[in-house]
């Protein structure tokens, strides 16, 4: 059985590394990713504040080597669902079996100003480049900001208001941080991490802005102008930028108001032998890592429930953990649930020095998993 998985993200990595483990030699698994290596989101984070450096925190696919699975660096540019084929820079592959786990593509250039005035922390480079902005902030007025929905990690923003406040008060550096979000809470279905990250924000003085969205920043004043045309000085904008399906998904007709739509227990496409996982899909999750995963483990299982001619049972249900950064070096847990036509349900564990361990092995787990060897001691920069 040929099996092609496009994306080496989260989705991907999962993915491939279960169908290895389970099939090994006997299923001809091609894994396309134009990238020379993955980043986990949260790294990004890392490198921004500057508690690792950029080298630490890449994971070179160069070191993907596992039985049955082949890694191909190519950028995608044509998918054809009906023929399960794509066209890339290294040729064109068919296959049995295709799964499109290609992500959300991010569009700075698509909020008017954000790339002359204000610097995003979303793609690799942004948030590596904002690491030196940081560096060089004498003070101010701090905006971090969403500029479109739907969007990744919906607490990252937290986590990053946090954190910028972490990083200049150890620095002395004077400051006010306005936290601009589209969600009514900081994590709509926890009310309990909601409730702790809002006291949060008190403590520091961070000025909470629920159900509000920048559209625009005028670079000549300095200032963020919302969707209801209000207005917002700053010194220094973060931004969440828009975010949306690889081009090469928008141009193979797979995507239906802008996402992939998909079964929510099967996460097949309405394309026969064709799924479709993570941050692509409008699976009705949101856009994290977790989920991308949990996704991925159960795609595993049908395929190689095909592959022995057994009974495709496996079903997603939505559960994802997602670590929480409260700054202070404390890390809160979230545990939540999406089940179609449900209210999602949510657990959270205070923030503690203990999950920030835990997070530390959760990625620790994948880059053993996925790339088999032991993460890397983070390589912490210098202090500045
Ligand atoms: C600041 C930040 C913090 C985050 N923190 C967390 C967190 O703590 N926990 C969590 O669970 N999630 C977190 N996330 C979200 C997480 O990174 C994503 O949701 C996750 O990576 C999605 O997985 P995916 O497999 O759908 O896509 P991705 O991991 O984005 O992978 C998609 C892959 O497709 C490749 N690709 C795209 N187009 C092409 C093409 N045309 N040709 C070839 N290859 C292509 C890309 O190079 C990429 O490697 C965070 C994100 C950010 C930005």
């Amino acid at each position: 059985m040929r099996v092609l998985v496009l994306g080496a993200g989260f989705g991907g990595l999962e993915l491939t590394t279960r169908l290895s483990a389970a099939l090994g030699g006997d299923a001809e698994v091609t894994l396309i990713d134009k990238a020379d290596g993955f980043v986990f989101g949260f790294a990004k984070l890392d490198v921004m504040f500057g508690r690792a450096t950029p080298t630490a925190v890449h994971h070179p696919y160069a070191e993907v080597v596992k039985p049955g699975v082949r890694f191909v660096r190519a950028a995608i540019r044509a998918i054809d669902p009906v023929g399960r084929s794509v066209e890339t820079d290294a040729g064109r592959f068919t296959a049995d079996i295709m799964v499109v786990a290609l992500g959300a593509d991010l569009h700075p250039e698509a909020t008017p100003g954000l790339v002359e005035a204000g610097h995003e922390f979303y793609t690799e480079a942004g948030a590596f480049q904002t690491r030196d902005v940081l560096e060089r902030f004498t003070g101010g007025r701090v905006i971090v900001a969403v500029t479109s929905t739907p969007f990744k990690c919906p607490p990252a923003p937290s986590e990053a208001a946090l954190m910028t406040d972490d990083y200049l008060t150890a620095r002395g550096i004077p400051h006010e941080i306005s936290l601009v979000m589209p969600l009514p809470a900081p994590i709509p279905p926890s009310p309990d991490a909601s409730a702790a990250l809002l006291a949060a924000f008190a403590e520091r003085g961070i000025a909470w802005h629920p159900n509000r969205i920048v559209r625009s920043l005028d670079p000549q004043r300095r200032v963020a102008v919302f969707a209801d045309g209000d207005e917002m000085p700053f010194d220094l904008f973060l931004g969440v930028p828009v975010h949306r399906v690889p081009e090469v998904v928008r141009n193979s007709g797979m995507a239906v108001d802008g996402w992939i739509p998909v079964d929510s227990l099967t996460l097949e496409t309405r394309y026969p032998g064709v799924y479709a996982i993570g941050d692509v899909t409008s699976v009705g999750t949101p856009k994290a890592g977790v989920f991308a995963e949990g996704q991925a483990a159960i795609v595993a299982e049908r395929i190689i429930a095909r592959h022995s001619d057994g009974q495709a049972t496996a079903t997603y249900g939505g559960r994802g953990i997602c670590y929480v950064e409260f700054g202070a070096d404390k890390v809160g847990r979230v545990e939540v649930t999406f089940v179609q036509g449900q209210r999602p349900s949510g657990r959270f564990d205070d923030a503690s020095e203990l999950y920030r361990a835990d997070k530390h092995e959760f990625g620790a787990d994948r880059v053993r998993r996925w790339f088999g060897r032991e993460r890397l001691t983070p390589e912490v920069a210098p202090p500045v």
